[in-house]
This record gives structure tokens, C-alpha cells and sequence, in this order.
């Protein structure tokens, strides 16, 4: 077992991390101390970057999950019935152009089918109870929901385990930030008398707190409500009855909204937190393990999938002994938690816009959001970043060069459809995009993990090289294949016949 990776926790992170692993051909072990599967729906937003790095899976994964969910593409604020902005999701270059809504059960069911076909099952009732990792490999402990106890073995560990991570905790690395002392509760119901199409949701900011409705389907929609301070003498809130959901929504909303009945209901609070370092020898960590943040945006899954994606094609690379240098598994904790420590600032500005409290700050809010929201550029900006097609690693310590303006290394390459989605297949492998100036690289030039078909490079000529996940890694000018094939080799590339496995 010393080659295969353990990953701990089986969540949507979890489930990520084990099929783009066992995708590219790397042994897993996948267990959760959970002994069955919650039917409950939790985060129900998928983003079109999230989906676009999906498709990289095949089996049609992301036409799947698009196929069972609600597409919504505009996001419209209100104050009362006084509109405030209204977001249409349409500027941005994605086979996705939408957020699909849809429940993390079925999301979680989904990826779970995905993974069985490649043979990996989910150990529902084995916990991690404690590990000891040392320079060759990650002794854990793990307990069977029938008390057997079980000694492992396994060379590297990933920690998906959720908020209250045992591997962090075991670990001792801080997870430094706040809990905001407000309480909130949200439901999915059935509904009638909504006032806008099944393709838009609505926050409505008001004085008491925010109203959120996402629609998850024709008459049924996630609510959310701020609920105000915190009780500080209790720990946790629990969620309100569904008769004051109904009056929150009287009192926040359009009117003439009718609750027909509840599927769900929780109560949480909102914690801003984000660990210290998202890799301590050879265990790494992922999803809210390392990160946790305010629901508004709904972004946390999707960046706990994200840095499962971020992380896979490296590790795959450097397991399969295809990439030898230390910058590429060392590259995962700057790049994921530069994003991660974005999403919580952004969500976090978000939350607090939207319960501002005085009213002469409510007042300028109100206006100032409706003249900056009404800028095509300020519109773009936002429609960037709630797609997360707007993340990029411009400050990656795998960038290469950047030749020209516009294309800096970092930055998403928008996937084409008429194109297989750069990182698909069992082996990560790098892109070449060229344009016709630059000529056919030299015979012989690329031998390591890059994709022998030059892609035709739409832009204004020039070479890139772009990463399995679909970031550019560098940009040369026509001609310079060699500066490429010396960027390879700072990674430390070998062709896939000279590669052996790393221990
Ligand atoms: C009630 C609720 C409502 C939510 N609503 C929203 C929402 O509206 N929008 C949003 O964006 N997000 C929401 N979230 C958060 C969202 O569900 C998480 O961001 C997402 O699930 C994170 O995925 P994860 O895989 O990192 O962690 P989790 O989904 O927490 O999965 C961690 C897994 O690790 C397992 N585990 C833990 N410890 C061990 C151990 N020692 N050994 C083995 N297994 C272990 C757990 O059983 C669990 O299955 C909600 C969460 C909850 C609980």
C-alpha cells in the first residue's frame, strides 16, 4: 500500500480528489467514518469553472450533473420592490454559461457512479482515529464502525475531512480567522407566487437582514435568512419553525410568496477561517479542511473541488515519476490558498453589505450598488469572479514566461467545446497551442507529459504551453520551442518509458 494514497473524508472533496486521481491512474483509498450517505441537499450551487474542470473527468460527467439540475443565469438584488441591480451571467467564454443549481446529495451521488466505474468504492464507516507521518510514508490508525481496529500503511495522505478536521487538528496547524457573531437558518421548500423566472434568484436586502432564493426546480427553492446576533449562550442555533420562515418572507420579500411545505431546514453560523498551511510533509489538505467561509457566493464547495483538481494532476505527475521537481506538489499550498484566502475576503465583503445595519449606510449602499452594478465593467468583474473563471495563479511559482499582453501565465484558458478539455484522459498532460507561424516543433524536442498534437492557437500568434488543469503555464514568441522544452525540464519531465513510480 505504500504507493496508494489515502484520503480521508468523502464529501464532494473527497469524491473529487479520489476520481481525478484514480482517473490518472493513481492507486487510492478512500474512507469516511460516516455509515451512510446524507440524503440532505447543503450547497446547492455549481460554477461554471467547477463544471468546466468536471468535464476534464469524461463519462459526461458534467453533462450529467447539468442534465439533473436547475440552470440560473441571472442574479437580481432588491431592497422591498425597489430592484438594485440585476446580474445576467453572459459576457463569460464557457461551454457553462449558468449556475447550476443543484442538491450536494445528488452532486455527491453522481460523482460516487463516476467513481465506482473507474473501481473505487467509498469505506463508509471507517474513521480516522490517528497517523504518524514521517519522511517514507503515513502510518494511520482506523477504526471500522464494528470496532475493528485496522493498521495502514499508505505513502501519502489527503485530508478531505470537513471543518472540524482531525488531520489539521492531529497536525496542530492553526485555523486562524473568526466565527461572525450572527445566526442563520436556511431551507429548501416548495413554493408558490414567486415572482421571477426559474432561471433567476433573488437576494432582498433588508433592514432586519438578507432574504436569499435560489430556485432549485419550478416550485422549489433554497432559502436563506440572516437571522441577527447570535445568542452567545448558546453554542449552535437551531433552525426556526417553518411559520417564521413564512413571516421572514412576508416581511423581506416581494409578497404573496406562499411556503407549501419544508424538505429541509438547518441553522448555522458563519465561520471565516483558513488553515495555516495546506501541506505538512506528506499529507495535504483540501475542501473545508483548509478553508471554511460564508455561504453568500456559494463558493465553498466548489473551491474544496477545486483544490482537489489543483492537486491531482500534480500528484498524479510526480506519483507516476512522469515530473520530478519538488516545485510541482510544492506549488499546491501558494496557489490554493492565495484562492482560498480570496473567497473567504470576497464572501466575507459580500455578508456585510448585505447586513449593514444603520441606515444612512444602508441608503448609500443601496445607491452605490445600483449605479456600480449598472457598469458593464463592474458587471464583468463580478460575473468573473461568481463564475470563478476569473481565479488564475498569477503568482505561481510554476509560471513561466509571458510573451505577449493578455495572455499572462496564470490565467484560465477558456476551454473551446470543439475540443477535448486540456487535462482529459488517463495521463495529465500538458497542451501546446501554436499559432500557424510557429511551425511544427523540433522531432524529438518534448518527451516528457506533453501532448503531441499542437493545438491551433486562436490568438495573435506565439506559442503557449497549457497545464492539465487549464492554466497557462508560459508564452513564448513563434519559433521558441526550446524555451518550452526548458520549462519542461525545470519540472523535472521525463519521457513516460523512462519514468518509474515514486515510493
Ligand atoms: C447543513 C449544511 C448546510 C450547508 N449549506 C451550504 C450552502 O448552502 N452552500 C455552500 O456553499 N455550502 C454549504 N455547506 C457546506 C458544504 O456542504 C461544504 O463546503 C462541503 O460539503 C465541503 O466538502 P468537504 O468534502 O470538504 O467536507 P465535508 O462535506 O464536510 O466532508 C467531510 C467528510 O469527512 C468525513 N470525516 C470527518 N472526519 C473523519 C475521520 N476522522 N475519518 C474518516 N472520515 C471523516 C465526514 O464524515 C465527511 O463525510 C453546508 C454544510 C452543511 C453541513
Amino acid at each position: 500500500m505504500a504507493d496508494s494514497v489515502l484520503i480521508v473524508g468523502a464529501g464532494p472533496v473527497g469524491l473529487t480528489m479520489a476520481l481525478e486521481l484514480a482517473r490518472y491512474r493513481v492507486p487510492v483509498r478512500l474512507v469516511d467514518a460516516m455509515t451512510a450517505r446524507a440524503n440532505t441537499s447543503r450547497a446547492v450551487a455549481l460554477w461554471p469553472r467547477t463544471l468546466e474542470l468536471f468535464a476534464r473527468a469524461g463519462g459526461g460527467l458534467s453533462d450529467e450533473l447539468v442534465g439533473l439540475g436547475n440552470r440560473v443565469t441571472v442574479a437580481n438584488i432588491l431592497a422591498g420592490d425597489e430592484p438594485i441591480a440585476r446580474v445576467e451571467l453572459k459576457d463569460v467564454a464557457t461551454p457553462y454559461p449558468f449556475v447550476l443549481m443543484l442538491p450536494q446529495s445528488e452532486t455527491e451521488r453522481v460523482l460516487v457512479r463516476h467513481l465506482e466505474a473507474l473501481g473505487v468504492s467509498a469505506e463508509l464507516g471507517v474513521e480516522l482515529e490517528g497517523f504518524d507521518a514521517d519522511g517514507e510514508a503515513v502510518s494511520a490508525t482506523l477504526r471500522h464502525a464494528d470496532g475493528r481496529g485496522e493498521s495502514v500503511r499508505h505513502g501519502w495522505m489527503i485530508a478531505c475531512d470537513g471543518a472540524h478536521s482531525v488531520v489539521r487538528h492531529h497536525l496542530g496547524l492553526p485555523f486562524e480567522g473568526d466565527t461572525l457573531g450572527s445566526d442563520w437558518a436556511q431551507g429548501d421548500f416548495h413554493m408558490a407566487g414567486v415572482p421571477f423566472p426559474v432561471n433567476e434568484f433573488a437576494t432582498y436586502w433588508h433592514e432586519e437582514g438578507p432574504l436569499v432564493l435560489f430556485p432549485m426546480g419550478p416550485d422549489r427553492y433554497r432559502m436563506i435568512v440572516g437571522l441577527g446576533a447570535s445568542d452567545e449562550a448558546s453554542s449552535r442555533a437551531a433552525p426556526p419553525p417553518v411559520e417564521t420562515f413564512q413571516t421572514l418572507l412576508d416581511r423581506r420579500g416581494p409578497g404573496g410568496i406562499v411556503l407549501r411545505d419544508a424538505i429541509w431546514t438547518s441553522a448555522f453560523r458563519i465561520n471565516e477561517r483558513q488553515v495555516a498551511h495546506y501541506r505538512a510533509g506528506r499529507v495535504f489538505l483540501a475542501g473545508d479542511a483548509a478553508h471554511v467561509h460564508s455561504p453568500a457566493g456559494g463558493q465553498g464547495m466548489n473551491t474544496g473541488m477545486q483544490d482537489a483538481i489543483n492537486l491531482a494532476w500534480k500528484f498524479a505527475l510526480v506519483h507516476r515519476g512522469l515530473c520530478t521537481a519538488p516545485v510541482l506538489l510544492d506549488s499546491y499550498d501558494p496557489e490554493r490558498r492565495a484562492v482560498g484566502a480570496q473567497v473567504i475576503a470576497t464572501s466575507g465583503r459580500l455578508t456585510r453589505l448585505a447586513t449593514l445595519k444603520n441606515p444612512l449606510a444602508r441608503h448609500i449602499r443601496n445607491a452605490v450598488m445600483h449605479f456600480a452594478l449598472g457598469l458593464p465593467p463592474v458587471q464583468h468583474v463580478l460575473e468573473g469572479n461568481l463564475t470563478e473563471t476569473s481565479i488564475g495563479y498569477e503568482d505561481s511559482p510554476l509560471n513561466g514566461v509571458s510573451w505577449q499582453a493578455g495572455a499572462r501565465a496564470g490565467a484560465r484558458v477558456a476551454p473551446r467545446e470543439d475540443e477535448a478539455p486540456y487535462g482529459a484522459g488517463d495521463t495529465p498532460l500538458f497542451t501546446l497551442r501554436a499559432g500557424e507561424g510557429a511551425g511544427p516543433p523540433p522531432a524529438g524536442l518534448f518527451e516528457g507529459p506533453v501532448d503531441p498534437a499542437v493545438r491551433p492557437n486562436p490568438a495573435a500568434g506565439g506559442i503557449e504551453l497549457v497545464r492539465p488543469d487549464g492554466y497557462l503555464a508560459m508564452a513564448v514568441a513563434d519559433g521558441e520551442w526550446e524555451r518550452v522544452a526548458r520549462y519542461m525540464e525545470a519540472l523535472g519531465a521525463r519521457p513516460p518509458a523512462a519514468a518509474s513510480p515514486s515510493p
